[in-house]
C-alpha cells in the first residue's frame, strides 16, 4: 500500500533486520525495542489491522509466531513471551499494517506496558546481533 512503511520493508525499499521469512510473512527486529529481542511479525500482503488481514494471512502469521517464540525463548533464556497486537488509533497502534510484536521478558524485568510505550531508538549494533542469533535458532 502506497505511503506503508512495513510494505516498503516487505518491497526492500526500506532495509529491516530480518528474522524469518516465508511465502506470506516477514519477521524482524523492532528498532525501538521495549525489550532486548523485540521482535515483529507481519503479513507481506497489506492489511490495516484485525478486522482487514485475511484469514489465511491471519493463520500464517501466527504460525509464524510459534516457530519465532520458539528460537526467541532459545536465544533469550527469558521466562515469558508476550505476544501483543494493537489494532486501531484508539489502542495506539503507530503503524496501520497489521502486526504482531513478541516480547520476551525474565521474572524481575520491569512490567510491560499494554498499549503505550515511549518509542526509543535501540542500539543497532545490539539489535543486529540479537535478531541474528534468533534467526539461526528458527527451525
Ligand atoms: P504499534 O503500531 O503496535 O504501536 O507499534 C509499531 C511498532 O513498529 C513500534 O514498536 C515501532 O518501534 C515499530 N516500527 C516503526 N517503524 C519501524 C521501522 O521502520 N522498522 C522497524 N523495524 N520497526 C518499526
Ligand atoms: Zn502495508
Amino acid at each position: 500500500m502506497e505511503g506503508c512503511i512495513f510494505c516498503k520493508i516487505v518491497k526492500g525499499e526500506i532495509p529491516c533486520v530480518k528474522i524469518y521469512e516465508d511465502d506470506r510473512v516477514l519477521s524482524f527486529a523492532d528498532i525501538n525495542p521495549i525489550l532486548d529481542g523485540h521482535t515483529l511479525i507481519i503479513p507481506k500482503h497489506h492489511a490495516g489491522n484485525i478486522w482487514e488481514i485475511s484469514a489465511d494471512d491471519l493463520a500464517a502469521v501466527h504460525r509464524a509466531s510459534q516457530k519465532v517464540a520458539q528460537a526467541i525463548k532459545e536465544t533469550m533464556k527469558c521466562d515469558g513471551i508476550a505476544c501483543l497486537q494493537l489494532n486501531g488509533r484508539a489502542v495506539n497502534q503507530v503503524v496501520m499494517h497489521y502486526h504482531l510484536h513478541l516480547l520476551p521478558r525474565s521474572d524481575g524485568q520491569p512490567a510491560l506496558a499494554m498499549t503505550n510505550w515511549d518509542l526509543k531508538p535501540g542500539n543497532m549494533d545490539s539489535i543486529r546481533k540479537i535478531a541474528g542469533k534468533i534467526a539461526s535458532a528458527i527451525k
